[in-house]
């Protein structure tokens, strides 16, 4: 056996789990296509419980010292609505470049390795001829292994050089929803959410990144998934990354015991399956609820508890 756990993809969901792993003594790399620091297109907010994820992963104080910008309020503006909302507990403005260089580096995560092929013989896996006991999928929304419901959505994101102070700025639009977060540098990060069909109007900035098509949900599939893999929470509750960290680092407890006890993979994907729908169904449902009966409506008759439970 060449590892015990090979994940696929080492951006914050394979980073998490990889640390993860090697904390918990066991032999695991992550196969990472790109090479950091890289751009990604994402609104580069923490939530409060994100910022959480990090300190266990015991690096909030790099990702201070990386200049990341703290977050106090968001202020949201619709057609007839301007609110503030302000956070019980604030969150922090990173970009990508930035933070998915600090995950990855020092974890066991090899970089410029795009994985073509997994296959499975007497009861392990053989990933790009890569030998190992379990496979964890942490290659993204658009990643070729888990497949997904997609939808007409697109993301884009660029950078403008001044910071907006201590607000995460929203905004909801014919089109589509996003905004912009003060980020490291004296920076923000500016990201939006955009019909497809109305995809061409915003791709004027010479800078501007794009992604998609995003796909929430996530299809029944063959291997234990973390992150974006296993379904993408909407992109306005800002929780994403936790989602992701916290997936990544919940796999990586339960494979760890599973090897231990030498657990079947079917056994180990069905506990952590069935304890990451414990841990994440009520934010999906909000997510959900807000795509079908409108965010407009949400703020307008939302309880505020609900509203900043999205954040945080
Ligand atoms: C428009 C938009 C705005 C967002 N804003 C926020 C926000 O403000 N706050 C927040 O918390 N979340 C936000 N999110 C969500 C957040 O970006 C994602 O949830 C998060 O990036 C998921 O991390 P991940 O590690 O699961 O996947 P990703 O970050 O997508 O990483 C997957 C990795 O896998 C690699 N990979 C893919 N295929 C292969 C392969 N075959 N071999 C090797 N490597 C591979 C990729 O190169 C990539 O690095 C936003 C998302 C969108 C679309």
């Amino acid at each position: 056996m060449n590892h015990d756990v090979v994940i696929i993809g080492g951006s914050l969901a394979g980073a998490a789990c990889a640390r993860e792993l090697e904390r918990l003594g066991i032999d695991a790399i992550a196969l990472e296509r790109d090479r950091f620091p890289r751009r990604k297109v994402c609104g580069g907010f923490l939530s409060a419980g994100a910022v959480e994820s990090i300190q266990r992963l015991g690096l909030l104080h790099e990702v201070l010292n990386a200049g990341a910008v703290e977050v106090k309020c968001a202020r949201v503006r619709a057609k007839g609505i301007d609110v503030e909302i302000p956070f019980e507990r604030p969150g922090l403005g990173i970009s990508r470049r930035t933070l998915d260089e600090i995950l990855a580096c020092g974890a066991r995560v090899q970089q410029g390795h795009h994985v073509y092929e997994i296959e499975r013989s007497n009861g392990s896996f053989i990933v790009d001829g890569i030998r190992c006991l379990v496979v964890i999928d942490a290659s993204g929304k658009l990643g070729r292994f888990t497949n997904r419901e997609r939808v007409d959505e697109f993301g884009i994101q660029y950078e403008q050089p001044q910071a907006v102070g201590s607000a995460l700025e929203f905004s909801f639009f014919e089109d589509g929803y996003g905004g912009s977060v003060s980020v490291e540098g004296g920076r923000s990060n500016v990201c939006f959410l955009i019909k497809k069909h109305a995809l061409e109007k915003y791709l004027h900035n010479p800078d501007c990144l794009v992604t998609g098509p995003l796909a929430y949900d996530r299809l029944p599939g063959d291997f234990i998934a973390i992150g974006d893999a296993a379904g993408m929470l909407d992109p306005f509750c800002g929780e994403g990354m936790r989602h992701a960290m916290d997936s990544g680092m919940l796999a990586a407890s339960i494979v760890a015991a599973g090897i231990k006890r030498h657990a079947t993979y079917e056994e180990m994907k069905r506990q952590y399956e069935s304890e990451w729908e414990r841990r994440w169904a009520f934010k999906r449902a909000v997510g959900l609820a807000l795509r079908r009966y409108g965010f407009r409506t949400m703020l307008r008759f939302g309880p505020p508890w609900l509203i900043n439970r999205m954040w945080d």
